[in-house]
């Protein structure tokens, strides 16, 4: 009815005048030191010793408080914004590691992720390698998380990438591995250093018969092939019994800690074991 019609089209002016808004928001925040990062525990089952960490990306905007990188980053997925995102973000790590190094710290692996359109420019390689080399962090302790969607499209540029990063020493780990599209002959074809195991397939660990098949199998393939398995969401000892009775390599969650401030990870990894 017309009703009906006036209220959804309102409600769509609202909805991208909101987007605009938030977009040119976001373009501001990288400029006024409104994003910010925090650090996620990964830890081995096994000896629960926290074995390196990830990027998650932070925004606290001035009016809306924080907004979820769930809402922020599609946003800035949208345009070449979220290259500059992702160089901001490589520099940012970098500098943090460099200076936790500093501070006497035993410098861990850390992983940041990076979107899809950001893996096909070639200044990605550039900035890689220019962050390594001006905080001196040694290669293999810098990972990139990448997801399905980067592997399905645009291969052959996204792969010719992949090289190069692999040729610089860095780490290439899949994110979010198991849900959509099955990319298993991508897995193959280009050779990963890890593999992350999407929360949604752990979240019903050990009760979910299905799910506790396919982490058997997965922790197998991933054994076979020589990658490292990374199970993320891990909220509950029950999950963690499991994983560690499969021999999952590492498992990250809030069971162990939230992403937290660079301080409050630095004093993690002083403990070294957790929680
Ligand atoms: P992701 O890469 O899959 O990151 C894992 C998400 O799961 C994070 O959400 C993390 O806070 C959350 N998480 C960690 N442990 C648990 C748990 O035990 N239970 C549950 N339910 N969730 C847990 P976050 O920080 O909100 O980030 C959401 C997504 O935003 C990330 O998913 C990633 O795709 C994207 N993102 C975050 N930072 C960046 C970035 O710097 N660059 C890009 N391109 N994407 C980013
Ligand atoms: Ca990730
Ligand atoms: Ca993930
Ligand atoms: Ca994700």
């Amino acid at each position: 009815g017309k009703n009906t019609f006036k209220v959804y089209c309102s409600t769509m002016t609202t909805e991208s005048k909101h987007r605009y808004s938030l977009e040119k928001d976001l373009r501001n925040a990288l400029q006024t030191n409104q994003l910010f990062i925090e650090y996620q525990p990964k830890v081995s089952p096994e000896t629960q010793l926290l074995t390196g960490g990830e990027a998650l990306l932070r925004w606290k905007h001035p009016k809306l408080g924080r907004v979820s990188p769930g809402e922020f980053i599609p946003l800035a997925e949208e345009s070449d914004l979220i290259c500059h995102i992702g160089d901001w973000v490589i520099e940012n790590v970098c500098r943090q590691m460099q200076k936790w190094e500093s501070e006497g710290l035993p410098l861990i692996p850390i992983s940041v992720n990076i979107s899809a359109l950001h893996l096909t420019k070639v200044d990605l390689i550039t900035k890689v390698k220019q962050a390594l080399t001006h905080y001196h962090i040694p290669p293999y302790l810098f990972e990139i998380e990448i997801t399905e969607t980067s592997l399905i499209q645009s291969s052959e540029l996204i792969f010719s990438r992949l090289e190069s990063l692999k040729q610089l020493g860095v780490r290439i780990s899949l994110d979010d591995f198991g849900v959509g599209y099955s990319s298993l002959t991508h897995l193959l074809k280009f050779k990963l250093d890890a593999l992350k195991i999407d929360k949604s397939l752990i979240a019903n660990l050990p009760q979910k018969k299905e799910d506790s098949i396919i982490i058997s199998t997965l922790v197998r393939m991933a054994k076979g092939l020589g990658i490292s398995l990374v199970a993320e969401g891990v909220e509950t000892t029950a999950q963690l019994e499991y994983l560690k009775q499969e021999e999952c390599h590492f498992v990250q969650g809030y069971l162990f800690s939230q992403p937290v401030s660079p301080l409050n990870f630095s004093r993690l990894v002083k403990k070294g074991i957790l929680p």
